[in-house]
């Protein structure tokens, strides 16, 4: 396509947003010969896909908000001809215990073997939790092959999608019954009920039984049909990185530092004007924000939905810390590394958060990137032994930020690492590494700081509540096919994390609303 001449100021599509699901959408609508401008508000791309080198003394580029991919389908790597790999993990998880002083923990490795056997039958003195988690998890597997190809369809509905998937008793346990109830029904140990329950409340506050949590989990365990979660190699920058170049290749104009502030729609498409006053006018615009802020734009009431609920600990450490366990760090932490998240803990932690406190012991998970994939370190950090470690806190919800927001967040991060610190023989802080300002190389990030960041409303890392995979409208939509991206207006789809099936690190919502605009007629 044509290069942008000088001062262009009308295209075929503009596009809000400058995240990964912005740039996959403007790749797609480029690729198909569509002149696109797109418009990010922020210096730099990616949103909540950025790798930054947080700490100036050390040559390290961490995943700052995102750190692991699953979502994102093998077809729009190939389709756009990313070059980006991913790298699977040979643990998946370790969760440390302390049970009648004894110090172990439950080891469960990618791919079901003998110590992971074993490891089940120490904690628990039998086999039976053992089988009950491949009898689960098998099920979900099964059906994440079925399901993944539809997200990239348009939608179908409940009971069709379910009619499809042949597997009744599944979908009845991940989609109609709360996911709480399921994992008390089918597990006995608080740990394992634990360890199952996380993946239902990333990012998401609710309890057990409320299937919000039953959204969170399904999305979880059915990323790209094996549910399984890889390293992205290089840090989740060089997913924004490659996304940049084809987008350029392609011809997608993109400005930086260009906030969209006022919106306009009528029969002749969309006008739009950013904060420093350039306006442009294109036929559609894709809305690659959350849809909040489409709300506000339009002067329409702002959707409800739950405020984000997590804690961000970005690291650098000088070494691995040893465990009390003594399993080796190097295999603790190359997965899921669980912390006082058992069952009966994530309640209480909701409970106390609901009530306005800040939960302690504070439930989390770590995992150390460095462990499989070194590229985001220099040949002298990791000669010298160097390694990141990345904490994700769970039930620390927005609201117990707003009152103090600096004290809220340090008192948050001291109990996540006291937390931490219960399961290590070497305290966490020894092993940070030092800066020469005399700080320690740590990054804190509660809701409030996604917010002014990134632009996550309240911090919410998928922009607003996820729904199901599927319609649940009553009928008389009519019989146009709907990708999850249409709003009310003819002119303007949504193409970010807050669309039907967004939410992820995924390029799911950048390509339906592509294909949306695409295939209308
Ligand atoms: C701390 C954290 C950890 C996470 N961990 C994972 C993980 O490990 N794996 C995973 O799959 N998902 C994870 N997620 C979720 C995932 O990162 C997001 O759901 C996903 O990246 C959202 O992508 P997006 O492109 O839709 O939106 P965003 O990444 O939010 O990008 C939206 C962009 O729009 C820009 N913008 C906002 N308003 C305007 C405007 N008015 N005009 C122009 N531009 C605007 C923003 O600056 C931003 O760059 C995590 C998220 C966070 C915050």
């Amino acid at each position: 396509m044509e290069p942008m001449k000088p001062h262009q100021k009308r295209f075929d599509v503009i596009v809000a947003g400058g995240g990964h699901n912005g740039l996959v959408a403007a790749c797609y609508l480029a690729k198909a010969g569509k002149s696109v401008l797109l418009l990010e508000a922020e210096a730099e791309l990616g949103g909540a896909t950025a790798s930054v080198k947080p700490f100036p003394d050390y040559d390290a580029r961490l995943s700052r908000y995102s750190y692991l991919v699953s979502l994102l389908p093998d077809q729009i790597v190939a389709d756009l001809g990313i070059q980006f790999k991913t790298l699977p993990r040979s643990v998946a998880s370790y969760t440390p215990y302390d049970r009648a002083g004894r110090e172990d923990g439950l080891l469960v490795a990618a791919e079901w073997d003998e110590p992971t056997a074993d490891s089940f039958r120490r904690l628990t003195g039998s086999d039976r939790e053992g089988a009950a988690w491949r009898e689960f998890y098998g099920g979900i597997a099964a059906l994440a092959q079925r399901l993944a190809p539809s997200l990239l369809q348009p939608l179908k509905r409940a009971a069709e999608l379910k009619s499809a998937m042949g597997l009744p008793e599944v979908w009845r346990d991940l989609v109609e019954i709360p996911i709480g109830e399921v994992i008390r029904d089918r597990f006995g140990d608080d740990l394992v009920r634990g360890v199952v329950l996380t993946d239902a409340l990333i990012g998401t506050f609710v309890p057990p039984d409320d299937l919000q949590a039953n959204r969170c989990f399904l999305y979880h365990l059915i990323g790209n049909g094996t549910g399984q979660w890889r390293v992205p190699q290089g840090g989740m920058g060089a997913l924004v990185r490659e996304l940049q170049r084809i987008a350029t290749r392609h011809g997608v104009v993109i400005q930086l530092r260009a906030k969209v502030a006022a919106l306009d729609s009528g029969p002749m498409g969309v006008h739009v004007e950013t904060e420093s006053g350039e306006s442009y006018t294109a036929k559609d615009l894709l809305f690659a924000a959350a849809p909040q802020h489409l709300a506000r734009l339009r002067g329409r009431a702002v959707p409800e939905s739950l405020e984000g609920s997590q804690l961000k600990i970005n690291m650098l450490l000088s070494r691995l810390p040893r465990l009390k366990s003594g399993v080796d760090p190097r295999l603790a932490f190359a997965g899921t590394f669980h912390v006082n998240e058992r069952f009966s803990q994530l309640e209480a932690a909701y409970t106390a958060a609901r009530a306005g406190e800040l939960p302690q012991p504070l439930p989390l998970e770590l995992y150390c990137h460095t462990l499989t994939d070194p590229s985001i370190l220099s040949a002298e950090l990791n000669e010298n032994g160097f390694h990141t470690l990345t904490l994700f806190g769970l039930h620390t919800p927005a609201k117990l930020f707003d009152a103090d927001p600096k004290r809220a967040k340090a008192l948050a991060a001291e109990r996540a690492l006291a937390s931490l610190n219960q399961y290590l023989l070497d305290p966490i802080e020894s092993v940070l590494a030092p800066c020469r300002d005399g700080s320690l190389a740590i990054e804190v990030k509660s809701p409030l700081d996604l917010e002014a960041d990134i632009s996550l409303p309240r911090g919410n890392i998928f922009h607003r509540d996820l729904d199901f995979p599927f319609l649940d409208d009553a009928p008389g939509v009519g019989d146009r096919p709907l990708w999850g991206a249409e709003t009310d207006d003819p002119h303007i789809y949504l193409a970010g994390a807050g669309a039907r099936r967004g939410g992820g690190v995924s390029g799911i919502a950048g390509h339906n609303a592509a294909m949306a605009l695409l295939t209308r007629g």
